[in-house]
């Protein structure tokens, strides 16, 4: 718990730097910070202040005069060419313009023919990798900014950290700095896996890319999905740069193979910095699959920039963090809440107590499921660390369990479904638990909203609050009744007017031609997504040959597992599984998906006739491609067959062929004909 705040500034800045000093420890050392970020930049900034305010206070060991932390524990040591400095920061446009009014009291008209550049700050762990005559040879973190940790065997498993530049690049020795990270996507994925082995979950992709890169044993790092982006360059003295500006040198990084962060840009005028930023803020940050905690500005001119020179030893004075207001925010955990999902799973969600996060204003969190609730122990009434990125659901990262007061409480999962009271059931290996009953009116309403979604059947103009208001006025109970609707009947509720109704009857009836790919996703049939109804749907050709087909014939289907398979039998085996079909046909909805023939295609014309096991096609597979491609398959070998396609094992059309003449080609050639892949759909 932090002391009470003292009146005295000595007595004042000794408690921020004592504060401030275990944060850094814990953070850059041990990389588990207790304190957000936020809060810690609010006692830095404090400090500061005070230190500038009572010159006496100043002292050499106070965080405001350091960069990082000390390097410790077991891995060597390494000395920069140049020191890894810090960045100082603006956390408004007004702090940006006193910025650069410091730098032209300097520099005068030099800073406004330079100009900026500005790039994201990406909010990971900041490394130096040293080339020898463009080899690599040794990269380390920053450290205290002059002696950092060798991680030279970790880094080399990173794998966009180039092992050796582009000739263009200099020869001798030179260092190329940048930031390694964790992408969101891996770094979900890593903690799902990790709440599936029982491991304890990383708290944030920050601390886990510098957790992973400063392990001991390189197979862990190297088990890690870490990257690398490049921002800066520097050599020893004496040595030159090919390039006067920052903008070049990011482009010179590129060319030599360096990855640079994307939405970079070069800014003549600091009003084109201060819309940058916005920008950034408000549109790209929350599509980018990686943390940033702001962005950089660096003055343009390298030349400009040796004279700006460093202030305090720490900070460059042509550079400033531009900060954003963070997208991770602390809170209460009200309550666990459950929701019927349209496959009647139960999903677990958090209410929050309301927070701020980046100008929104954020009271519900998903949870995923039970087991994660579990690993993260997580419980009611906890402080809780949340993260909204973009237009993702928030998100609960970790509980604090600092903040505990003892009234906490463990959650459990009801035993029976919050919609409808029937006892809940969970499958082996499985994280749900689920609602059985296909009738579940929590599950309806799900179901028909996930049906007339933009990846099921398409319906515009049906919003969740209509179809909602459709179930209540008990016009719709499943989706066969859509296609039912009258005018009339919507007319008489609430919100609908003649223009608007016409639109949504007329897009209703037009789902009705919406390929079988779509009509199998917007079923709801549980496990299968948007690619496995592809995959069904272009393999079956009709709704009726699926309903026929048995557990083994769709388990043939290339891309499908046991538990789709299963899935789809289950549900079409259910007697409300096929009274919907047969509804739906009642409507006039098709039940076929159109195979792609190309006119012009690369086997136009040409009739081909597969033998044999091939390695990694399966006959309808291969069949698809060839008639995607214009071609036709028979099953007989002729004097009009234009090739066949051979694998293992291939008997008397083998023969057959040879005999007439036909053209015999493999799996590969007929790969390489149609431009089409082993695995993906054409
Ligand atoms: P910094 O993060 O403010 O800025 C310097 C760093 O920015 C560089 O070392 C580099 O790693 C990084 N960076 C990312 N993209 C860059 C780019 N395009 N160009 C140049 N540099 C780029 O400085 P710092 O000294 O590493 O850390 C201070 C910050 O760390 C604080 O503001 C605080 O948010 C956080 N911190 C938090 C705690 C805590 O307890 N939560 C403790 C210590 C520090």
């Amino acid at each position: 718990m932090p002391e009470q705040k003292s009146a005295d500034p000595r007595h004042r800045a000794e408690q921020l730097r004592n504060e401030l000093n275990r944060a850094s420890y814990q953070y850059y050392v041990l990389d588990r910070p207790t304190l957000a970020d936020k809060e810690y930049d609010r006692m830095f900034r404090e400090l500061q202040e005070l230190e500038s305010e009572h010159p006496q206070l100043q002292s050499p060991d106070s965080p405001t005069q350091r960069v990082g932390a000390e390097p410790q524990g077991q891995l060597a040591k390494h000395q920069h060419i140049r020191p890894m400095l810090s960045l100082s920061n603006a956390f408004n446009d007004d702090e940006l313009r006193a910025w650069e009014e410091r730098l032209v009291r300097i520099a005068g008209a030099d800073v406004a023919r330079s100009g900026y550049t500005t790039e994201l700050k990406i909010d990971g762990i900041a490394v130096a990798l040293t080339y020898h005559d463009r080899v690599l040879a040794k990269g380390a973190t920053r450290g205290n900014g002059i002696i950092g940790e060798d991680v030279t065997i970790n880094l080399r498993t990173v794998r966009d950290v180039p092992l050796r530049l582009a000739e263009s690049a200099p020869g001798g020795v030179m260092e190329v700095r940048g930031e390694i990270y964790f992408p969101f996507d891996r770094f979900e994925k890593m903690n799902e896996q990790r709440a599936r082995d029982g491991e304890a979950l990383f708290a944030n992709p920050r601390n886990s890319a510098a957790g992973s890169l400063r392990q001991l044993d390189p197979a862990i790092t190297a088990s890690r999905p870490l990257r690398f982006y490049g921002y800066s360059v520097a050599v020893p003295d004496g040595a030159a740069l090919p390039f006067d500006t920052q903008s070049e040198l990011l482009e010179a990084l590129v060319s030599w193979g360096v990855p640079v962060a994307p939405t970079r840009r070069r800014c003549p005028t600091l009003a084109d910095v201060e819309k940058w930023a916005n920008e950034v803020e408000h549109d790209v940050r929350g599509k980018l699959n990686f943390a940033i905690d702001g962005g950089v500005v660096k003055v343009d001119s390298l030349r400009l920039q040796d004279e700006l020179g460093v202030v305090g030893g720490r900070e460059p004075r042509w550079a400033i963090a531009r900060k954003f207001a963070p997208d991770i925010a602390e809170t209460r955990l009200l309550a666990i809440e459950v929701n019927v999902g349209r496959t009647g799973a139960l999903n677990p969600y958090a209410m929050l107590e309301p927070v701020e996060i980046g100008g929104v204003i954020v009271k519900l969190a998903t949870l995923h499921n039970e087991d994660l609730i579990r690993v993260k122990d997580l419980r009611v009434g906890d402080w809780v660390q949340v993260k909204r990125a973009g237009d993702v659901i928030p998100q609960i990262m970790a509980s604090i369990p600092d903040r505990r007061t003892g009234a906490e409480k463990t959650w459990q999962m009801p035993k029976r479904c919050p919609s409808c009271g029937t006892a809940a059931t969970r499958e082996e290996d499985e994280a749900a638990v689920y609602c059985p009953n296909i009738a579940c009116p929590g599950r309806q309403l799900e179901g028909l909203v996930h049906f007339v979604s933009r990846g099921g059947m398409d319906v515009r103009g049906l919003s969740y609050a209509r179809i909602q208001q459709l179930v209540e006025e008990q016009l719709v109970n499943d989706p066969g009744d859509l296609y039912a609707l009258k005018r009339e009947q919507l007319l008489s509720l609430e919100g609908y007017a003649d223009k608007g109704t016409d639109a949504v009857l007329a897009a209703i009836d037009a789902s009705r031609a919406q390929p079988l790919s779509r009509l199998l996703h917007a079923l709801g049939i549980r496990h299968v997504g948007s690619i496995a109804a592809q995959l069904l749907a272009e393999h079956f050709g009709s709704l009726d040959s699926l309903t026929a087909a048995t557990a083994d014939e769709i388990l043939a289907v290339r891309g499908i597992g046991n538990t789709i398979a299963n899935g789809v039998v289950a549900y079409f085996s259910d007697p409300s599984g096929m009274a919907l079909v047969e509804k739906l046909r009642g409507h006039g909805l098709n039940f076929t998906e159109p195979r792609a023939v190309a006119s012009g295609g690369a086997l136009s014309g040409q009739t081909a006739v597969i033998t044999g096991t091939l390695p990694n096609l399966s006959r309808a597979r291969a069949t698809s491609i060839i008639e995607s491609a214009g071609g036709k398959v028979t099953g007989s070998v002729s004097k009009s067959t234009a090739f066949l396609v051979a694998g293992d094992e291939a008997g008397s059309k083998l023969e057959k062929a040879t005999k007439l003449g036909v053209e015999v080609i493999d799996e590969a050639e007929l790969l390489r004909r149609t431009g089409a892949d082993a695995t993906s759909s054409p």
